[in-house]
């Protein structure tokens, strides 16, 4: 029984045979809707949802300017709804997935909750500690690491983000 759990823990601990790229285009496409709840109140789009079992258990977006608060992040937000709901600390068993690469602060709370999956869409060259800046998700030197994968559905996310920037940028100009 224990060897099960470890054979299975490590055929998982590889990513790709948790979920199917079906499901976690289905799991993104989650995400990008709740991108979309923060673009409707002009906050920049970027969703988040937590699975366990297969099932979406909470969610998040950005709304940094509506709350003026900095912590808050879809990651953080989602995160939090996911440790009240199932009342614990530990994600052990829940993957994240997030429109965008997660920043720094984000990363140190999907380590800190011991996410094992993370999936994003678009990188984020400015801010991403999920492997373009660095990597904190997989950074041996933690006692924690979850497996990142990049890129689902990398065209959506990305256009999500860049429509905001030049929908904001054409109305500046008719403002002047
Ligand atoms: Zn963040």
């Amino acid at each position: 029984m224990v060897n099960c759990e470890r054979i299975v823990k490590i055929i998982c601990r590889r990513g790709e045979f948790v979920y199917t790229q079906e499901e976690k285009e289905n799991f993104m496409r989650k995400a990008l809707k709740e991108a979309k709840k923060a673009k409707a109140i002009d906050e920049v789009p970027i969703g988040a949802v937590i699975v366990k079992d297969g099932e979406v258990i909470a969610r998040g977006y950005n709304q940094r300017e509506t709350t003026n608060r900095a912590i808050t992040h879809a990651e953080i937000l989602a995160i939090d709804e996911a440790n009240r709901l199932i009342n614990n600390w530990r994600l052990e068993e829940c993957a994240l997935f997030v429109t965008v690469e997660p920043c720094v602060m984000c990363s140190g709370a999907i380590v800190l909750s011991r996410i094992p999956y993370v999936y994003y869409g678009a990188s984020d060259y400015k801010g991403g500690t999920a492997g373009t800046l660095m990597n904190l998700l997989e950074e041996p030197q933690f006692n924690h690491q979850s497996h990142v994968e990049a890129g689902i559905l990398k065209e959506e996310c990305s256009e999500m983000l860049s429509s905001f920037f030049r929908e904001l940028r054409e109305r500046r100009k008719h403002h002047k």
